[in-house]
């Protein structure tokens, strides 16, 4: 099967288990995740699953990619931050949907790979750090959204001080199996919201404000 019919079964379920944000099932039919997966695994690229990408790490599901992106709810005028870049391909979604991308990774051999792949879709409005992300990105804040994609053991304080007014932040908070995803929503007046989304399995989110345990 070629990867643009591949793509639209992919997004074919996507669509049957709830995505409805246009902008998003767009990106996605576009995009072509199997440059993001290691080339043993191209043939599953387009399956609803995680996949290892080296390094003990996953590139998400493609139905939480489009699921976490959907409640960023981006217009294209934003700046976003992502923490955890792993493969790049939440990365690559988030640059076709909005103005300018920060990502974080903290392990530098996934860091290059990923860059390599974003550079070769000639995705330019990403700008990549290899760091602790549970900090944040400080010198770049504020962010209009947030979005991180490892599970962590709670809400870190700083993130919601990057967020901008009006902003949204999307994190998995959990165990270090099951999580929750939470929505975090900033309002113009500065006001805090919090709301519980969809159940997910994230690797773990590591450093000074997340799992300090390896
Ligand atoms: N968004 C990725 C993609 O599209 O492939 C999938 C992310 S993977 C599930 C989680 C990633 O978070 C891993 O690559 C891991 O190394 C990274 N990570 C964990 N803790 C981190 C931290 N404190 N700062 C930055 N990256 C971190």
């Amino acid at each position: 099967m070629n990867s643009v019919v591949a793509r639209k079964r992919m997004v074919a379920e996507l669509v049957k288990r709830g995505i409805t944000d246009q902008r998003v099932i767009n990106t996605m039919l576009e995009l072509p995740r199997h440059i993001f997966v290691e080339e043993a695994m191209s043939g599953q690229a387009y399956s609803d699953g995680s996949l290892p990408i080296g390094e003990k790490q996953t590139i998400s599901q493609p139905y939480i990619v489009a699921r976490m992106t959907e409640l960023l709810a981006l217009t294209g005028r934003e700046k976003v931050l992502e923490l955890g870049t792993g493969s790049g391909y939440q990365a690559a979604v988030l640059a076709s949907l909005a103005d300018r991308v920060c990502t974080v990774e903290r392990i530098r051999p996934l860091a290059m790979k990923a860059r390599k792949a974003l550079d070769s879709l000639r995705l330019l409005n990403v700008n990549l750090k290899i760091g602790d992300g549970t900090e944040g990105w400080p010198e770049e804040a504020p962010f209009d959204a947030i979005l991180v994609t490892a599970g962590a053991p709670g809400l870190p304080e700083c993130l919601v001080e990057q967020l901008a007014p009006g902003g949204r932040l999307v994190i998995p908070v959990g165990d270090r199996v099951d999580q929750k995803l939470l929505v975090i929503r900033k309002a113009l007046d500065g006001s805090v919201t919090r709301e519980e989304a969809d159940d997910c399995r994230f690797v773990r989110l590591i450093g000074k404000n997340g799992w300090n345990d390896e």
